[in-house]
């Protein structure tokens, strides 16, 4: 059974991309396999690192600030693209948030020259000179679950993504600004491989969407993962809705 198997994420440039609590979704992830009796287990891949797809269950990319970006971008590319190829293709749950999930697509165009991406999502970026993308943020998938596909977090950005013609969102603003403020866009989904900008941090606000991954990652029905007891969890969901000023 692929649950005894337990879960090993593999997670990037842990010590670069990780700002506004991201570490909080690894987090989350841990408890909520530890609750359930499933093995967890982390496995960071910094700089000059190989990332193996059969070793990992999920990726996970965290935030970061350009300068953060700066630093791992080109090893990204260079010495990462072929496993996320492969992640990509073999459709292994990937979560990357902000600044991670940035440099998915083809590059991220600053005013200091342009960062190049994995080139495993159709998007671009761009960092605006107009006003950071800030605030809280609720968004609406089609991905159903307790909340109807409900997600509520927190945004900081000062980069546009815009989505390529093959690409599709995670879900619609509700609240909040997504991907570039404008085209009501958030986040981008194929599959498993799943980009956003909500931080905040995204899992412990959205309890059902950190099962969702987890039961991709043991390739079970959500609803065959033992249930918890989630009041805080629907609580902290709540609340961030209503910071987001989504009525309930
Ligand atoms: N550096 C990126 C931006 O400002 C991402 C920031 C983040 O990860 N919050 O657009």
């Amino acid at each position: 059974m692929p649950a005894e198997r337990g879960v090993t994420v593999g997670v990037l440039y842990p010590d670069l991309l990780n700002i506004y609590a991201d570490r909080g979704n690894l987090l989350f992830l841990r408890r909520r396999c530890e609750w359930r009796g499933i093995p967890f287990r982390l496995l960071g891949v910094g700089l000059g690192e190989s990332l193996e797809p059969d070793a990992i269950d999920l990726v996970y990319i965290g935030g970061g600030q350009d300068r953060d970006q700066e630093l791992c971008a080109e090893d990204l590319a260079l010495l990462k693209r072929e496993s996320l190829e492969e992640i990509a293709s073999r459709d292994i749950p990937l979560l990357a948030v902000c600044g991670g999930y940035q440099l998915l697509g083809s590059g991220y165009e600053t005013d200091h020259g342009t960062l190049p991406g994995a080139g495993i999502a159709d998007l671009s970026t761009t960092r605006a000179n107009g006003p950071r993308l800030v605030g809280p943020c609720a968004v609406q998938t089609d991905l159903g679950g307790p909340t109807n596909g409900l997600l509520a977090g927190f945004e900081n950005h000062a980069g546009r993504t815009r989505l390529g013609e093959s690409a599709s969102a995670l879900g619609r603003v509700v609240s909040g600004h997504g991907n570039n403020g404008s085209d009501g866009t958030e986040g981008y989904r194929s599959g498993n491989i799943v980009g956003t900008y909500l931080h905040g941090p995204l899992l412990p606000k959205n309890w059902w969407f950190a099962d969702w991954l987890l039961a991709r990652c043991l390739g079970i029905d959500i609803e065959e993962l033992a249930e918890l007891d989630d009041r805080l969890e629907r609580a902290a969901h709540s609340e961030a809705l209503r910071a987001a000023k989504v009525a309930q």
